[in-house]
C-alpha cells in the first residue's frame, strides 16, 4: 500500500470547483452559516466560466413582453424533448429571482436606457410558445458575462467567509460501505502535499469535459474529473451521447465567437455568398438553436459551398453592423477574431466552423442537485452525501440540445438550489461520518500507481488518439458505421491507460502526473460519450444519426445511463419526466403547450 501522510480537515460541506455552479454554491452554503470550503484545481477566477460571453436567459421581460412559461417551453423544445419537465420548469421560474440576486450581489450588467439589466436575443429563445417572434431575454454585461459573475460570485463568497483551497485537485471521492459519499482526498499542486477532506454533503462542480475532442471551445481544464470520480464510485453517468457543436467556433483555434454576435445581428454565408440559414430555417434564421445551425453549416461545407482554400468553413459577417454597436456590445470577440483569425471584424467576415462547446450529459441529479445513483428499477434513487452541479451535473435541463445562455443560469440556480438542499439535509449539530479507510487507501493506492506509471505511451500521445477518435467518429453527424468503429478505436485506447508513462515523479507542481490524471478523468467520459451514441437508433438534438434520421418518442425518450469501469462500458435507461412542478390550475403550465412535436424553427 502506497504510504502518504495526509492532513484531515471536517467542514460541513466542500464543494469541489470554483466555476460558475461551484461559487454560487459554495456563497449560498456559507450564507447559511454552513462550514463550507470550496476546493478547486485553478485560481477560481480562471475556471472555464470566466470565458462565458453572450449572457445569461432570464424571463426579465426589461425589453418587450416576456413570460418564464415561454423561456420553458423554448427550453423543453430545445432538449428536444428529453429534458425533465419539473427540472425545466424549475430553471424557468427561479431564474429571474437568480438574475436579481446577482444584481443585487453586483454583477455589472449592461444597462438599457431606463436603467433596466440590457438583454439580447439569443438561439432558440421566442415568445408565445416558439409562435411568436425572438425573444430578448439574455442579460449580458458586454460580451463578458461569465467574466462579471465569476468575479462576483468569488468576492461574495470570501464575504461570508467560506474557505478556499485553490491550486487543490481532487482525486477521488471517499464512499462509504453503504455508498454515501464522505468527502474527497484531494493532492496539494502546490507543495506536494495530501488532504482528506470529511463532509457532510459533498458537491462535485468541476465543468464539462470538451477536451475529450480535438477543437473545443473549452478551457484545457474541462477534463471532466467530476464524471472520471463519479464512474470509479460505481455510480452512472446520463446521457454522455449528447455533445453540443457551437456554430461559430474561429476556424483552426477553435476560440468561441459568441451567439451574441449573431444575437446582435450578425449572419452566416457559404461560398457563393448566400444567408443558407434562410433557406433552412425560414422563421428564426441564424437564430434557430445550435444544433441547427450546425448542422446546417456541416451540410453546406459536405456540398461543396465551404469557404476558404480547402472550402472547409463558414463565413460569419458582422461587417454590416456600426462599428458603435461592435465596439459597445461585443469588445471581447473585436480582439478574439483579431488575434486568432487576423480579421478585422468591422471590414471582413470571421471564418467560422461548427466546435465542441458544451456537453449535456453528465452526473444525473435531481433538480436539487442530488446525485442519482439510479437503474432501470430504482431511476429515482439518490446517492447520499452527495450532489453535482453546472455542466459536470445533468438535472436535465437541457437534454439532447441545449440553448444558448441556458447554462450561466442552470449554473446559479442550480448551485442555488444545492445550497438550499444542504441547509434543509446537513445535521449542523452532528459530528462528521468517521471515514472508510479502505476508500481512502484505495485513491492514495490509484494516485501512486500513475506517479510510478512506467510504462510505453507518454500522455500527450494517448491524449491525442482519444481526441481525434472523438472528432472524427463522435461527430456532428454520425453513422452506424463510424460509431462502431469509434467504440473499438477507443476500447482500445481506453486500454492503453494500464500502459501509460509518466517521467516526473515528483510532489510539487508535476504537470505531467497532472495531466496524466485528467486524461484519466477524460477517458470514462469519451468512452460513455461514444458507446451511448451508438446505443441510440435515433436522431434527437445534438444527437444526429443519418442511419436513423427522425426522433422516436416511442422508444427512446429516455435517458441513457452509463457505467464505465477501467475500458468496460455497461448502458440502462431511466425514464424522462414529464409531469411538471404545477400544472395551469396553480398558475403552471399547461402540459398540452409542451407536448412532443416537430422541431422546427
Ligand atoms: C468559450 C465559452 C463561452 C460560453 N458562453 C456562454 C454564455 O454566454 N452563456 C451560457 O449560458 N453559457 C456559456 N458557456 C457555457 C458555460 O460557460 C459553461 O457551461 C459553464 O461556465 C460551466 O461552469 P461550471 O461551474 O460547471 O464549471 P467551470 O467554470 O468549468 O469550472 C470548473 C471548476 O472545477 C474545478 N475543478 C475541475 N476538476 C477539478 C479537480 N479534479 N479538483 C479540483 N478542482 C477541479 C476547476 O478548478 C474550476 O474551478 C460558454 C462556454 C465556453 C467554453
Amino acid at each position: 500500500m502506497a504510504a502518504y501522510d495526509y492532513e484531515t480537515h471536517e467542514y460541513d460541506c466542500i464543494v469541489v470547483g470554483a466555476g460558475g455552479s461551484g461559487l454560487r454554491a459554495t456563497l449560498g452554503m456559507a450564507e447559511q452559516g454552513l462550514r463550507t470550503a470550496c476546493i478547486t484545481k485553478v485560481f477560481p477566477t480562471r475556471s472555464h466560466t470566466v470565458a462565458a460571453q453572450g449572457g445569461i436567459a432570464a424571463s426579465l421581460g426589461n425589453m418587450g413582453p416576456d413570460h418564464w412559461q415561454w423561456h420553458m417551453y423554448d427550453t423543453v423544445k430545445g432538449s428536444d424533448w428529453l429534458g425533465d419537465t419539473d427540472a425545466m420548469e424549475y430553471l424557468a421560474r427561479e431564474a429571474p429571482k437568480a438574475v436579481y440576486e446577482l444584481e443585487h450581489y453586483g454583477v455589472p450588467f449592461s444597462r438599457t436606457e431606463e436603467g433596466r439589466i440590457y438583454q439580447r436575443p439569443f438561439g432558440g429563445h421566442t415568445t408565445e410558445f416558439g409562435e411568436g417572434p425572438p425573444v430578448q431575454r439574455t442579460c449580458a454585461a458586454a460580451d463578458r458575462t461569465g467574466h462579471a459573475i465569476l468575479h462576483t460570485l468569488y468576492g461574495q463568497s470570501l464575504k461570508n467567509n467560506a474557505e478556499f483551497f485553490i491550486e487543490y485537485f481532487a482525486l477521488d471521492l471517499i464512499m462509504s460501505e453503504d455508498g454515501t459519499c464522505q468527502g474527497v482526498v484531494a493532492w496539494c499542486l502546490d507543495d506536494g502535499s495530501i488532504h482528506v477532506f470529511n463532509a457532510k454533503m459533498t458537491v462535485l462542480a468541476t465543468g464539462g469535459y470538451g477536451r475529450a475532442y480535438f477543437s473545443a471551445t473549452s478551457a484545457h481544464t474541462c477534463t471532466g474529473d467530476g464524471g472520471g470520480m463519479v464512474a470509479r464510485a460505481g455510480l452512472p453517468l446520463q446521457d454522455m451521447e449528447f455533445v453540443q457543436f457551437h456554430p461559430t467556433g474561429i476556424y483552426g483555434s477553435g476560440c468561441l465567437i459568441t451567439e451574441g454576435a449573431r444575437g446582435e445581428g450578425g449572419y452566416l454565408t457559404n461560398s457563393e455568398g448566400e444567408r443558407f440559414m434562410e433557406r433552412y430555417a425560414p422563421t428564426y434564421k441564424d437564430l434557430a438553436s445550435r444544433d441547427v445551425v450546425s448542422r446546417c453549416m456541416t451540410m453546406e461545407i459536405r456540398e461543396g459551398r465551404g469557404v476558404g482554400t480547402e472550402g472547409d468553413h463558414i463565413h460569419l459577417h458582422l461587417n454590416h453592423l456600426p462599428p458603435e454597436t461592435l465596439h459597445e456590445r461585443l469588445p471581447g470577440i473585436s480582439e478574439s477574431a483579431k488575434i486568432f483569425a487576423g480579421v478585422d471584424l468591422t471590414k471582413e467576415p470571421i471564418p467560422v466552423i461548427p466546435t465542441v462547446h458544451y456537453n449535456m450529459g453528465g452526473i444525473p441529479t435531481n433538480y436539487w442537485g442530488e446525485v442519482l445513483n439510479a437503474d432501470g428499477e430504482n431511476p429515482e434513487r439518490t446517492a447520499p452525501g452527495l450532489m453535482a452541479v453546472g455542466e459536470a451535473g445533468c438535472a436535465s435541463v437541457h437534454g439532447a440540445n441545449r440553448l444558448g445562455s441556458n447554462s450561466l443560469i442552470d449554473l446559479v440556480v442550480f448551485g442555488r438550489a444545492a445550497a438550499i438542499r444542504a441547509g434543509q439535509v446537513v445535521d449542523r449539530t452532528g459530528g462528521n461520518p468517521s471515514l472508510n479507510q479502505a476508500s481512502i487507501d484505495a485513491a492514495l493506492d490509484r494516485f501512486d500507481r500513475f506517479r510510478h506509471a512506467d510504462g510505453t505511451v507518454p500522455t500527450a500521445e494517448l491524449r491525442l488518439e482519444m481526441q481525434k477518435t472523438m472528432q472524427a467518429d463522435a461527430a456532428v453527424f454520425r453513422t452506424d458505421r463510424t460509431l462502431a468503429e469509434g467504440v473499438e478505436k477507443m476500447d482500445s485506447v481506453a486500454r492503453k491507460m494500464d500502459d501509460i508513462k509518466v517521467t516526473d515523479r515528483s510532489l510539487i507542481w508535476n504537470s505531467d502526473l497532472m495531466e496524466t490524471l485528467e486524461l484519466a478523468n477524460l477517458m470514462p467520459n469519451a468512452l460513455a460519450t461514444i458507446v451511448s451514441a451508438e446505443a441510440r437508433k435515433e436522431s434527437r438534438g445534438a444527437h444526429a444519426h443519418e442511419d436513423y434520421p427522425d426522433r422516436d418518442d416511442q422508444t427512446w425518450r429516455k435517458h441513457t445511463l452509463a457505467w464505465v469501469e477501467g475500458a468496460d462500458v455497461r448502458l440502462d435507461y431511466r425514464p424522462v419526466h414529464l409531469d411538471p412542478l404545477t400544472t395551469s390550475d396553480e398558475g403552471g403550465i399547461d402540459l398540452k403547450r409542451i407536448a412532443p412535436k416537430a422541431r422546427v424553427y
